[in-house]
């Protein structure tokens, strides 16, 4: 990406379309930066295909003219702006971010985009843009573009301001007429032709648009992609509003029916229900019996409040519907609460806050990984290939036939007509379903547990390492699955000391009750790992008949799962089925792409990042040099930076020497450089408090505060422990559940294995030692054992990292390349 050469001067513009949701300027940036790296020429469409149907008017070509004057008479403009590399400058200047600034006022002195909807756009007009919900380049829902008429006009626009390429991004409507519209391209601009609106050689130019989508929309609703733009930030903002209910409905004892969004889907609805630890919920794919929902859902309700539960929180998906497909509304289920439990219920609808506020780091990071796949397909396509959809499957950027996807997608709502639910769940991922079953396995109270005496356990749970997101929502699940199960869950607190302590409980169904949300550890946790005393540990486990054990932590976890499974030659009482589940803010564990606490931490760290960049600007130009945690793995600052916009990341893995502080002091005052007089502009570094014992963050922080002279000064910040986050995030707290339930049934499964073994003295094989690990969608169990293959001991990580390639684009979004080569 970063060497890549103007030779394919195409015109690309961008446009939201449909609803709003958070991460659609993230879209727009990734866009536009890419493109333009890669020698293209840029335009923001305004207000969705509106905009393209309005076009620039007739004020359009003057106000153009005008424009490119002024930023080619520009002092630091170049001879020759047809050069890559001046080219790239000429875009970085272009507009010089007023973008916003002017809105569409008529501004003497500045850009006015008054009556114009297809507007150019350089490097710096999307500066900032990663911190702001909503989409500000606008967005509608246009009946005119929906004729043919309509799209004749928008085909006439785009070819007057030369636009061949066109990145949507919007839901399976907006999907929908840009296929349209790729198709009908060729006869629309015959039909211009034949007219006389444009002449033969546009048409030759323009014979074919080349389109690409991107699916941004809060529902989750799209097929053949994991994860639309938007649905995050939705999640976190219905979380949000859900922990603040919760204080008030225990305060009262009262009972909450909150509506949330999702006509066709319900995965915000079920992400909410797992995430928040909800008592009941509705979603449209899962219908209840129309017949029998009311009696079931206050049967379950009835037996929380039989265990002395006092609250009551119940989610309804606005399309929920029954398997009559009778709607299922909020007002129906609150009225049922309230007469026959006689509980005191309040409906909540959280209508628009949940399109709101600002996107979420896995809001920030997809869009933008997706912004920039979209520009390569289109840098690709040829009139043959099919206009592609842009998504993300097993944390893979991906691209798949864009009406495929759209097919597929109303498969869904077609199958619930049709009241073939089974077919309406099979369309949506296996992680749907796992989550569904995780949802009833932690909020169904059962009557008898469900396994035989001899199959029943004493399951020893533990929190090793430090504090992360999720640790308590883990140790929750596990505590509900046990219950219902008839296991008997213990904690042990603080660790390994507080074993030999004998600092041990046991857990309540009710006592867990509201662990999903709190942050920091609920056992408590320490880094000590068994070897402490192993011969005391493995006596402390038969005294307590243990036949289960499950550390959730970091990788002093793993390396004691690997002293405990390496004692089990010595020690018969390890051998019993023992299992990790990765959670630690540095994500460090070998082989599993994701640990519990990962997600919240990057997003404490886009939170403080954002405060910092705002103080950064306020008054001057300052880089601000923030520190993270992370031990020597560098992934929280590699993402934290691709989530953040920072310009410089240092990591561990990489190292700091002082060829390459020469030349970050180099690429920040060529940047200020060239950044618009009168501005003030906050600049990101961030680096991992081990990449460097010489160079320090200190050390970094004086060395630009120096160099930068009156051109920037600069300052530090330590992020330190405030990385644990506070409130764990949505994502962690479902992925603990579903990870939680799948560690103890494999718990189960190894011990009823154990069980038929025929001699007294059981031994364990050696994959019963096993980590927990996501690689892509899946989950993959491995024994400790073998993990250690893919361990570096000694630097604390894994061998393979797939985040280390982000580096380059960190790099490559803030035009390092292009800015050194200047020279
Ligand atoms: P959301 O998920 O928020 O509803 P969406 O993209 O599905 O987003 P729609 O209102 O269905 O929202 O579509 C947005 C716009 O896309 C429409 O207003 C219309 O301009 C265009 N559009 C949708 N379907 C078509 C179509 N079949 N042909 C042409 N244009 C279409």
């Amino acid at each position: 990406m970063a060497n890549a050469i103007a030779k394919n001067k195409m015109k690309l513009a961008v446009l939201t379309s449909g609803g709003d949701s958070a991460g659609m300027n993230a879209v727009v940036r990734a866009v536009v930066k890419a493109a333009i790296i890669k020698g293209c020429e840029t335009w923001i469409v305004r207000e969705g295909y509106e905009g393209l149907v309005r076009g620039n008017g007739d004020s359009g070509d003057h106000r153009r003219q005008s424009l490119a004057e002024k930023t080619l008479t520009s002092p630091r403009e170049l001879k020759t702006p047809e050069a890559p590399e001046e080219g790239f400058v000429h875009n970085l200047r272009y507009g010089d971010g007023e973008l916003l600034k002017d809105g569409t006022s008529d501004h003497p002195g500045g850009r006015t985009l008054k009556g114009r909807y297809i507007v150019r756009v350089g490097w710096d007009d999307v500066r900032g843009w990663f911190s702001e919900g909503g989409t500000l380049i606008g967005t509608a829902r246009s009946a005119t573009f929906r004729t043919r008429e309509g799209r004749l006009t928008a085909t006439h626009n785009m070819i007057k301001e030369g636009i061949d390429a066109l990145v949507v991004c919007g839901g399976d409507g907006s999907l929908t007429g840009a296929d349209v519209f790729r198709a009908e391209w060729p006869g629309l601009v015959s039909e211009l032709r034949q007219t006389g609106k444009i002449s033969e050689e546009q048409a030759a130019r323009h014979a074919h648009l080349k389109i690409v989508g991107l699916v941004g929309s809060i529902d989750n609703d799209m097929s053949m992609t994991d994860l639309t733009i938007g649905a995050p930030t939705a999640l976190h903002r219905i979380c949000e509003s859900i922990d603040n209910i919760n204080s008030t409905a225990y305060s009262h004892s009262r009972a909450f029916v909150l509506e949330v969004m999702g006509r066709h889907c319900g995965w915000l609805a079920l992400m909410a229900g797992v995430s928040c630890g909800a008592d009941f919920i509705f979603i449209p794919e899962s219908p209840p019996d129309a017949d029998h929902w009311a009696d079931e859902m206050c049967k379950m309700i009835q037996s929380h409040r039989d265990v002395g539960k006092r609250k009551t929180i119940v989610i309804v998906a606005e399309g929920a519907l029954d398997s009559k497909l009778q709607p299922i509304r909020s007002d129906h289920v609150k009225d049922i609460l309230s007469e026959r439990l006689g509980l005191d219920t309040r409906v909540t609808t959280l209508g628009h806050t949940q399109r709101g506020g600002r996107p979420c780091a896995i809001d920030r990071i997809l869009p933008t990984l997706q912004g920039v796949e979209a520009v390569e397909a289109l840098l690709e396509a040829t009139p043959e290939t099919p206009s592609y959809m842009i998504g993300v499957r097993e944390n893979k950027i991906t691209r798949v036939p864009l009406m495929d996807a759209v097919k597929m997608t109303r498969e869904v709502a077609d199958a619930i007509n049709e009241k073939d639910f089974e077919r309406a769940m099979s369309l949506r991922d296996p992680e749907f379903r796992e989550t569904l079953d995780g949802f009833f396995a932690t909020s169904v109270l059962e009557s008898e547990p469900r396994l035989p005496h001899h199959l029943r356990m004493r399951i020893a749970i533990m929190h090793v390492g430090a504090p992360a997101g999720g640790m308590n929502a883990a140790t929750r699940a596990a505590v509900r699955y046990c219950i219902r199960q008839g296991h008997k869950p213990f904690a042990i607190h603080n660790g390994f000391v507080g074993l030999l302590d004998d600092n041990i409980h046991q857990l309540s169904w009710l006592g867990v009750d509201n662990w999903t949300t709190r942050g920091g550890s609920e056992l408590g946790t320490n880094r000590k790992s068994p070897d402490i005393d192993l011969g005391a540990i493995a006596a402390k486990f038969q005294q307590h008949n243990f036949h289960g054990f499950i550390m959730i932590g970091g990788f002093e976890a793993f390396s004691s799962l690997l002293i405990l499974e390496q004692g089990r030659k010595h020690y018969p009482a390890f051998n019993i089925p023992m299992v990790h589940l990765p959670a630690t803010i540095s994500n460090n564990v070998p082989l599993t792409e994701f640990s519990l606490g990962s997600d919240t931490s990057l997003n404490a760290l886009v939170d403080a990042c954002d405060a910092i960049k705002q103080s950064a600007s306020a008054s001057r130009n300052r880089v601000f040099v923030v520190e993270t945690q992370g031990g020597q793995c560098g992934y929280i600052a590699t993402m934290g930076a691709l989530a953040t916009g920072a310009c410089i990341v240092y990591t561990p893995e990489r190292g700091i020497d002082l060829d390459m502080l020469r030349n970050d002091v180099k690429y920040l005052k060529r940047r200020y450089a060239l950044d618009a007089k009168g501005k003030n502009e906050g600049r990101l570094v961030i680096r991992n408090e081990v990449a460097s014992t010489v160079y320090t963050t200190e050390v970094i922080m004086k060395m630009f505060k120096e160099e930068g002279g009156s051109l920037f000064d600069s300052r530090s910040a330590s992020l330190g422990h405030t990385l644990q986050g506070g409130v764990p995030s949505p994502t962690d707290r479902a992925r603990a559940v579903r990870l939680s339930l799948k560690c103890m049934s494999f718990i189960e499964q190894q011990h009823q294995l154990l069980l038929k073994q025929q001699s007294r003295t059981k031994q364990a094989p050696p994959e019963s030692a096993a980590v927990i690990t996501i690689q892509g969608t899946s989950v993959k169990w491995v024994p400790v054992q073998e993990m250690v293959e893919h361990a570096d001991m000694k630097n604390r990580r894994g061998k393979h990292t797939w985040w280390e390639q982000h580096t380059e684009l960190v790099e490559a979004l803030v035009a390092r390349p292009q800015i050194l080569a200047k020279g």
